[in-house]
């Protein structure tokens, strides 16, 4: 079957035709999410469409539209798009080859707008979303439109999706986008009686159509949609925020200066709350929680004078565009400059970042989720029946979840009805976990003064100290231990240089402005190496003894792990060991059982996609090649299978999965006959992920020179190592707010331990939508010590998302 040819039909059957569009403010990721949603209802066995300009352009449909005309049992390739499918090779699974390619009209750059004038509704095949992922904004466009807003509107919207054969839609938007869609769902069967009644439909399409499935999908850069924690495009913009706020505070500390920083956020405090934990700001206003005191200069003030008093040469305040005061009055930029300038004396300067936020490519994340969250989509339209409520999909945690769309709407209007009737406490009881807990962590951060301090006879001298391989956010774990230690009254006290160091008696109190920097710098202030305590733990727990060390805080992977389990097995024999101990998880190789997310593995993801942008781009300027790009991460592919799906590699290789001959064979035809179906004359690049340990035989430069070999006038192939640098230089701003907040819960957990007879040994875990300490013999027991990884990995079924969405798997026929 040649690209562009359609699959036949099973008769009778008419094929689901979903459509996705984009609407509200744009936001990075919504390409990845409509990427997910074409391919992932492709591979379903749907007719996949796209909506350009959003509400705008369902509202106005296509000018050459004609009453619907039922699918025929071959469909012809519509305006140029591609069918996908071939039913020949749909059993198959990896090695097989299952979608057909071409090009369709969204490929058609520059002549685009022309070519499409008057037509807003159009089918899309599997190439017209090639390199979406990568790309920031919306390629199908978006729009603001009132004529949604009124019944008319919606119901030549209902009208346009019917003679278009549409039954299926996803909306990617914000809260005003996601209303809409719901209204236009509920509202669905009177269209249909009125379109019917006048003749707009016929009876035939009347009863075809009698139901509308929608999903909703938050595409957000403010974060502010209840019941999920985490929108598309909110990650990207708070890299963006931190990016500018980094560049300035080396200007600010330079010339001794304040900044005030105006973000995004008329009714959610969510990305000036991240970017003041991610950047170490010392103040900042969010509309969820104004000052408590109506002279919020004054405090403002209390708070900057003392981290001036302590030796500060910087600070930054930083306000979201919806602050104000306790009675609603806004708070603006200039009216903190004033302050700080006028009773301060500070030289104050303001940067409003304005829509530098909503710009640039997509972090890895919400490439990430955007995905995960399309594929989702897909599954629930295609799940949803006329009793179920139209879904939103959500994540909490580290679980992709679905909600009721209504509820999540009018649970996000709640906030801004709570924050206008001045009730704070309520507006904050709305936002997820992460927020309150992020509050707390920044207050308790930032605050010098004494009034958190617990009882003298609950101080505790805290030992910090970072085992293992380096990875981006321990230093803003131990910046956030040093300072909430310090603010609830205990001693934290640096063991430089790991266990080793601990031995060499490398030990000093840290104090506040001592760690201030710390927070976004990459590496390990404190030094790490893979010494574990069981080399002499008569040593260790002298010198525990000697420092007095109440509690220790470890940072570190799969050896910190190790090393808390062997600290806690000697606890019979040494009275100094019997102190809580707990662990923070952080690697980037993402390689600590249980937990399936440890501090580090986000720095170096981003690391890995923005590297593999740059290297596919260098093959499209010039020849079709294929790249094996081979990634750290011991052994576990954790890095390579979620960089892969984030920069939508064709193959991953993981120590987990392994290589074979058979699948190498099967590979090098899936490249030969993906670029057999490229445009002619048009460079690609296309790229192979293999983790460094996916087998001992078929290395990188052996997989790469066997596809230089095979690809013959097709394509050749490089190899590029990516090493070390993922590790990454500076953190990225999501591993260093997660070190805040796990910090913090670490230490509480030390406080509710310390004088327990029997104090606990543990790690902290996110688990799907929680967080919870893990005793530590409860982790050795889930590790594969051999492997160094875990037993079980929750990422490993992405292997076939991978899969789908390179075009290898056909899911039509699976339920
Ligand atoms: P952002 O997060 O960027 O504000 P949003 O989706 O909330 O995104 P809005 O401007 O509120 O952005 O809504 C986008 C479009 O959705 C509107 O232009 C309108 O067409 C439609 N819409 C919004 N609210 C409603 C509503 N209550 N009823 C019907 N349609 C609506």
């Amino acid at each position: 079957q040649s690209p562009g040819e359609s699959q036949p039909q099973t008769p009778g059957k008419r094929r689901t035709r979903l459509a996705c569009l984009t609407s509200g403010g744009d936001s990075a990721g919504m390409n990845a999410a409509v990427r997910a949603v074409v391919k992932m209802a492709i591979a379903r066995g749907c007719e996949a469409y796209v909506v350009r300009e959003g509400w705008e352009g369902l509202v106005r449909g296509n000018q050459d539209a004609t009453a619907h005309v039922e699918t025929p049992a071959t469909s012809p390739p519509l305006a140029g798009a591609p069918t996908a499918i071939d039913p020949e090779t749909s059993k198959k699974k990896r090695g097989g080859f299952v979608a057909t390619y071409g090009e369709g009209e969204l490929l058609k750059e520059g002549e685009g707008e022309q070519t499409l004038r008057g037509r807003y509704i159009i089918r899309v095949g599997w190439d017209d979303v090639r390199g979406f992922a990568a790309i920031g904004g919306t390629l199908i466009g978006t729009a603001r439109c009132a004529a949604f807003r009124e019944i008319e509107g919606r119901r030549k919207a209902a009208l346009n999706l019917v003679r278009h054969g549409i039954d299926a839609l996803v909306v990617c938007g914000g809260d005003g986008s996601l209303t809409g869609a719901d209204k236009l769902r509920a509202e669905w069967p009177e269209h249909m009686q009125a379109l019917l009644e006048n003749g707009d439909i016929t009876q035939d399409q009347y009863d075809t159509y009698k139901h509308l499935n929608i999903v909703g999908l938050v595409g957000s850069i403010d974060n502010d949609m209840a019941g999920t924690d985490m929108t598309i495009g909110a990650t990207t913009a708070l890299h963006r925020i931190c990016d500018a706020v980094d560049s300035i505070s080396s200007t600010a500390s330079s010339h001794s200066r304040a900044f005030v920083v105006e973000v995004m956020g008329r009714h959610c405090g969510w990305l000036a709350l991240m970017a003041a934990i991610a950047t170490g700001a010392d103040y900042m206003f969010i509309p969820e929680r104004p000052p408590t005191a109506e002279d919020w200069q004054t405090s403002m003030c209390n708070v900057l004078s003392r981290h001036r008093d302590e030796g500060k040469r910087k600070t930054i305040v930083i306000v979201a565009e919806g602050a104000h005061d306790c009675n609603l009055n806004p708070i603006t930029p200039n009216d903190i400059k004033d302050v700080l300038t006028n009773r301060l004396g500070l030289d104050t300067r303001v940067t409003t970042l304005g829509h530098t936020q909503r710009g640039g490519n997509p972090v890895a994340y919400d490439r990430i989720l955007a995905t995960l969250q399309g594929a989702e989509a897909v599954e629930a339209v295609l799940s949803s029946n006329p009793s179920t409520p139209s879904p939103v999909i959500g994540i909490r945690e580290n679980k992709i979840t679905r909600r009721p769309l209504m509820e999540a709407v009018a649970q996000t209007q709640e906030v801004a009805k709570a924050i206008e009737a001045k009730d704070f406490t309520r507006a904050l009881s709305l936002r997820d976990p992460e927020f309150e807990d992020c509050l707390h962590a920044f207050r308790a951060t930032t605050r010098l003064n004494t009034e958190y301090r617990v009882p003298e006879s609950q101080r505790m001298r805290i030992g910090i100290i970072h085992t293992g391989a380096p990875a981006g956010g321990m230093n803003a774990a131990t910046r956030t231990a040093v300072r909430y230690c310090l603010c609830h009254g205990h001693t934290p006290v640096a063991i430089y240089n790991g266990f080793a160091g601990l031995l060499e008696g490398n030990v000093a109190e840290l104090t506040w402005l001592r760690v201030d920097q710390w927070g976004t710098r990459g590496g390990s202030e404190l030094g790490t190496n893979r010494a574990l305590p069981d080399s002499d733990m008569e040593g260790i727990a002298a010198k525990l003894a000697e420092y007095q060390i109440d509690s220790l805080f470890i940072v570190g992977g799969f050896e910190a792990m190790v090393a808390v389990n062997q600290l806690d097995k000697a606890r019979d024999r040494y009275k100094a060991l019997k102190i809580p101990l707990v662990h923070l998880p952080a690697t980037i190789s993402n390689n600590v059982p249980i937990t399936e997310w440890s501090i580090g593995s986000d720095t170096s993801i981003n690391v890995l996609v923005d590297a593999c942008d740059a290297i596919k781009q260098s093959a499209t300027a010039s020849r079709n090649r294929v790249f094996v790009v081979e990634t750290q991460g011991a052994g576990c592919g954790y890095i390579a299978m979620l960089g892969a799906l984030a920069s939508g590699a064709n193959i991953v290789y993981t120590p987990e999965n392994g290589i074979t001959l058979k699948q190498l064979v099967d590979d090098v035809e899936f490249l030969k006959r993906r670029y057999q179906q490229d445009v002619a004359g048009k460079s690609e690049g296309r790229l192979v992920i293999r983790s460094e340990k996916a087998s001992k035989t078929y290395t990188t430069e052996v997989i790469s020179n066997i596809l230089a070999e095979e690809g013959k006038d097709l394509f050749d192939s490089r190899l590029v190592s990516l090493g070390h640098t993922l590790q990454g230089g500076v953190p990225s701003p999501r591993d260093r707010t997660r070190a805040v907040r796990l910090t913090v819960k670490c230490i509480d957990w030390l406080e509710q331990q310390h004088g327990s007879k029997t104090p606990g040994a543990a790690s902290i875990a996110i688990q799907g939508a929680e967080i919870r300490f893990v005793p530590i013999a409860e982790m050795i027991a889930a590790a594969d010590t051999k492997h160094r990884r875990g037993k079980v990995q929750w990422w490993t079924p992405m292997q076939r998302l991978v899969d789908v969405l390179c075009g290898r798997i056909n899911l039509e026929n699976e339920p």
